[in-house]
């Protein structure tokens, strides 16, 4: 079974004694993972140290970066490079969330730079893709999504493209309140694993887990990740908040 991922992005949210309260309080909630499944926290750069720490000995929990470079190293003030990150322990990193991709003008095309250089120092990347409500009201999506997919991460070798996870987030459900509806969710991720099986083939493509991302709760979180093309979610508000995150890893498969 591929792996179901609940995935916490706190964003520019929290101080670092907030954030290791809330760690503290969901490492103490004792949740125990299946094989098969993975909590992982995307935490600002300041905390990834101390996640590490806090979620140390805790069987499929991981810290995942937020972002990193395109570049390897250098005279790039304000940058954190992959290499950097490993050093660190960090296993996961978003690549191309859509604010980055809006506020920071990250294009495909760096966005399949920082993939190479994520893999480059061993680590996932979690692939965000989605469109916006234009797109969407013009039934573009499809089209949108599969020329990010092209243009960030087909030139990867099958061996490379099953270290990605990938993380569909139409802009215009992210923070917003608003769900994709179950059936809109499936039909994406049924299209986004359908590029994958004409690229890579069927074997491959079956592996790579796909995550659903725009508000999910703990309400909805369930009906979402039944469904058989959702791998779990990628969660921005309901992450900030113990109870409920504790409620969207118990939801899934
Ligand atoms: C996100 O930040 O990736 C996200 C999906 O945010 P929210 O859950 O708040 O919509």
């Amino acid at each position: 079974m591929r792996k179901q991922i609940a995935a916490a992005n706190w964003k520019m949210n929290l101080t670092y004694q907030q954030g290791t309260t809330l760690l503290k309080t969901l490492m103490e909630a004792g949740i125990k993972l299946k094989e098969n499944q993975i909590a992982l926290f995307a935490v600002p750069f300041p905390y990834l140290e101390m996640a590490v720490h806090a979620i140390q000995n805790k069987n499929n929990y991981f810290i995942a970066a937020q972002n990193c470079s395109d570049k390897k190293s250098g005279a790039y003030t304000g940058e954190v490079s992959a290499e950097m990150l490993k050093s660190l322990n960090i296993k996961y990193c978003l690549v191309g969330h859509s604010e980055r991709r809006e506020y920071f003008a990250e294009t495909n095309k760096i966005l399949s730079d920082k993939i190479n250089m994520c893999l480059a120092y061993d680590i996932t990347p979690v692939f965000c893709c989605g469109e916006n409500l234009q797109t969407r009201e013009q039934n573009q999506q499809n089209t949108f999504v599969a020329q990010q997919l092209r243009e960030s991460l087909f030139h990867l070798t099958k061996e490379q493209i099953l270290k990605i996870v990938i993380a569909y987030e139409p802009i215009w459900a992210i923070g917003t309140g608003k769900t994709a509806s179950t059936e809109q969710a499936q039909e994406m991720h049924v299209c986004i694993r359908s590029e994958l099986k004409n690229q890579y083939g069927n074997s491959v493509a079956d592996q790579i887990s796909i995550l659903y991302g725009g508000s999910v709760k703990a309400n909805n979180a369930k009906e979402l990740f039944l469904s058989e093309n959702v791998d779990g979610g990628l969660v921005g508000g309901a992450s900030l908040v113990a109870s409920e995150f504790i409620e969207i890893i118990k939801a899934l498969k």
